[in-house]
């Protein structure tokens, strides 16, 4: 079912209006080709803001601005409770204008207006203060030493912990500015300075973000941001040489260029990337929990997450039961603008979006799957798929093997663990996966089993600043999160002493 389009809210205007300039050094700048792109509405297809477009020239510029930040400003060498205390100001600025960052980012990424204010928006708020906690708690170690040749001869040996440096940051448009906050805050807490690149689909709410930064007395040129596209912007940080570490989240394909691009100076490269996370339901699972689990694991935030639950593997006696109730739940949702209070589903992001999803509504029915819910776009303006739920999936289709990042779950049954097991782990991905059981140990056994970063147990895409989140196998470098993230931005420095 869908529900009417709602207009764009006044208090947006005047931020819409302003031209939409890049943050480099502290002041708001044109891209120095003059050159600007078109930001759509995804729910109406039309053009709501234009922005600076960013090329290597400007990244030139921001990455001098970071590296006189770094090099010579006062960043690095401020103590880790003053950067605490800017930190923690950029998470309550955050909290003050959540509604203003809530409606930004259901205009330019079309979710509803709720999802963005109770996740991303109070989740970016979290990561900020949780890592301004962590800016006065980095510290090394005191290590005993002893050479096997000179017994007697005495040392002091310790580490020291420190900043990383210059770090580029490309991001994506599922949460833009929730994964704007999990790149900048432990960069911040860590003392480095950062370039950020928003997607170029969603950059207005990291430039909100940028003026809310500037608010909270961050330093001129600790945080610039360089909107653009990734061939030209983003692959421009990727292999800039005076860069010392690029964070990247998106596809995998694109994160391996961001390897090659690299290799020039050998930056220190972390990576979250694509996912195909099995979401297992046992026979035993309380099923009306695991039913509206399941749906919600594929279909939140259009099913544009790189957790989603996008392989559904039911034991064989309820599988009829549980793609019946899936479905049931994915033709109840409510599709629209995420400025309706009665939407649950947004459009997807862009008309590339759009395109690719429905390319792969037709590859599965083509390749023999059957859409048990959904199927098709809907017949509307704007970027608009319905909620499918694709049975008689087989692990040889690519709605099975490739990332679709869209609505889409493909069903498949299992009848014991070990093939459980085998099928679950049949992919290139492993960021996440869930299962639901009411017997514990089985529920153990298979978090310990299945290669992948995140295991939710009877629940699905529960994130916390706290817990470490990102993927083995081609699912990314790295974790985002929790304290392992900050090892992402710190050097380590043996220090020895000859007492
Ligand atoms: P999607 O295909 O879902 O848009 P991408 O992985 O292409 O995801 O994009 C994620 C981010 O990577 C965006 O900010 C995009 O501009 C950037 N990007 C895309 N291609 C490149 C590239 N060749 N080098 C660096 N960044 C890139």
């Amino acid at each position: 079912s869908t529900a009417t389009n709602s207009p764009i809210p006044e208090s947006l205007q005047p931020f819409l209006r302003s031209p939409k300039k890049m943050l480099i050094g502290g002041n708001w700048v044109e891209a120095k080709s003059g050159k600007q792109f078109d930001v759509y509405d995804p729910a109406t297809d039309q053009v709501i803001a234009q922005v600076a477009e960013g090329e290597a020239a400007d990244v030139e510029l921001a990455v001098a601005a970071a590296r006189h930040a770094f090099d010579r400003g006062p960043w690095s060498k401020m103590g880790g409770a003053e950067r605490a205390r800017l930190i923690w100001r950029i998470g309550e600025l955050i909290d003050e204008h959540a509604d203003e960052l809530a409606q930004l980012e259901t205009l330019d990424n079309g979710k509803p207006f709720a999802v963005a204010k109770a996740a991303d928006v109070a989740l970016a708020a979290e990561m900020f203060r949780y890592m301004a906690g962590w800016a006065t708690k980095i510290e090394g170690n005191t290590i005993p030493i002893r050479l096997p040749f000179a017994p007697d001869a005495e040392f002091h040996a310790f580490t020291l912990k420190e900043p990383v440096g210059v770090v580029g940051q490309i991001i994506p448009w599922n949460f833009p500015l929730l994964m704007a906050a999990w790149k900048l805050a432990p960069a911040l807490t860590t003392g480095c300075t950062v370039i950020l690149k928003p997607a170029e689909q969603t950059p207005l709410s990291a430039l909100r973000l940028g003026e809310l930064i500037q608010q909270a007395g961050i330093p001129d040129g600790v945080v610039n941001i360089v909107t653009g596209f990734g061939e030209t912007a983003g692959a421009a940080i990727a292999s800039h040489e005076q860069i010392d570490k690029v964070a990247f989240t998106g596809s995998t394909e694109v994160g391996k260029l961001i390897i090659n691009a690299a290799t020039g100076n050998l930056k220190r490269v972390s990576l979250e990337l694509g996912g195909k996370s099995p979401n297992v339901i046992y026979d035993d699972a309380d099923l009306d929990a695991a039913i509206a689990g399941a749906a919600d694991a594929i279909f939140f935030n259009q099913g544009e997450v790189c957790s989603a639950g996008s392989r559904l593997f039911v034991q064989q006696g309820v599988y009829e039961q549980v793609v019946a109730g899936v479905s049931e739940i994915a033709k109840s949702l409510q599709v629209g603008s995420g400025f309706d209070a009665a939407t649950q589903m947004g459009p997807l992001v862009s008309r590339e979006q759009f395109n690719r999803v429905t390319g792969y509504l037709k590859a599965g029915v083509d390749q023999g799957a059957e859409a048990s819910a959904g199927g098709s776009a809907l017949d509307r303006p704007g970027y608009f798929v319905q909620p499918t739920v694709l049975k008689h999936a087989t692990e040889e289709m690519s709605v099975v093997r490739e990332e679709i990042f869209g609505p889409v779950v493909a069903a498949m049954p299992f009848s014991d663990d070990a093939e459980l097991v085998r099928k679950a782990n049949n992919t290139a991905y492993g960021l996440a996966a869930g299962v639901w059981t009411r017997d514990i140990s089985k529920a153990h056994r298979f978090a310990k089993s299945v290669k992948a970063g995140s295991v939710w147990i009877n629940c699905y895409s529960v994130f916390d600043a706290a817990l470490p989140f990102g993927g083995y196998k081609q699912s990314g470098w790295g974790r985002e999160m929790g304290h392992a993230v900050l090892e992402n931005y710190l050097q380590t420095k043996s220090v020895c002493v000859s007492l």
